[in-house]
């Protein structure tokens, strides 16, 4: 496995058909999933570990966020992956940033309201990436849903020549969607964290039932819930815009929750 640091380091690795997987590193099964699909998919594979500075908020965790670089690269050894790209932050961002992207505003919302500039800092890293390793196609996971979304919109309005694929959610034993914040979870947060696959599923059962109205799902959900702090629990389309009723196939249940100070993100595809 060859380890990339700079654009040169990138440029020499002179293959055809690159699968890229983008992650944040502290890896977990989730971002091995996608790994894993990529492999299938393509004959050389690139996964980036990179903090993004640009996507964290003021008062968000950029300085908190685990980097277990070591252990990740073992793990993507492990996993057959060709090269790994980890720069410095000064080499995706050696200058006062001149350009910056806006995510669309009919994707605006949710992570968006409450974290302003998010998107843009997801954009621009992307972007980058995209142009140093010149994916054929790109795995990211549907549990970033929005982030999924902005994304594969990005790809397809600028004509860029990668495919954007989404990847389903990969689940711990007892349901909760794996994330690297769930380091920050203790014991007891943990177990409280377990409502929001609970109020997911319960909302899939209902809907299984024959419920298709947004309120009554949502509000069977919210029971569910209590009483964590519910940042937002919304119906939308896959355009993200609001629904009153399930629209079979083209609807998702998004959902971001706070356990202590951690916010967790979750979804379900209907
Ligand atoms: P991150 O390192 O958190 O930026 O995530 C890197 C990629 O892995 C993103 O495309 C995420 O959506 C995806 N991902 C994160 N958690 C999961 C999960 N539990 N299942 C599938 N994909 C995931």
């Amino acid at each position: 496995m060859q380890i990339c640091k700079t654009p040169a380091d990138l440029k020499v690795l002179n293959a055809q058909n690159i699968g890229f997987v983008p992650t944040m590193g502290a890896l977990h099964a989730g971002h091995l999933s996608l790994i894993e699909r990529a492999k299938a998919e393509n004959a050389f594979v690139v996964v980036s570990i990179f903090v993004n500075p640009t996507q964290f908020g003021m008062n968000e965790d950029f300085s908190q966020y685990p980097r277990p670089l070591e252990k990740d690269l073992d793990l993507c050894a492990k996993a057959g992956v060709n090269a790994v790209f980890t720069p410095q932050v000064q080499t995706l961002y050696p200058f006062k940033e001149a350009i910056s992207l806006n995510p669309p505003k009919d994707l605006l919302g949710f992570e968006a309201d409450l974290r302003p500039g998010h998107f843009s800092g997801v954009l621009q890293v992307v972007l980058k990436l995209f142009n140093l390793v010149r994916p054929t196609k790109a795995y990211f996971g549907q549990k970033d849903a929005q982030q999924l979304l902005i994304l594969q919109r990005m790809a397809n309005d600028l004509f860029l020549p990668v495919e954007v694929i989404a990847c389903p959610t990969l689940r711990d034993s007892d349901g909760l969607a794996l994330s690297s914040r769930n380091t920050y979870l203790s014991p007891e947060q943990r177990e409280l964290a377990l409502k929001i696959p609970k109020a997911l599923n319960t909302i899939k059962e209902a809907y299984e039932t024959g419920i298709t109205q947004g309120t009554n799902l949502l509000a069977l959900g919210q029971e569910v819930l209590s009483p964590l702090e519910v940042q937002y629990l919304a119906l939308v389309n896959r355009q993200l815009q609001p629904l009153e009723r399930v629209e079979p196939n083209n609807s998702l249940i998004l959902t971001a929750i706070k356990v202590g100070t951690t916010r967790l993100l979750d979804n379900l595809w209907l």
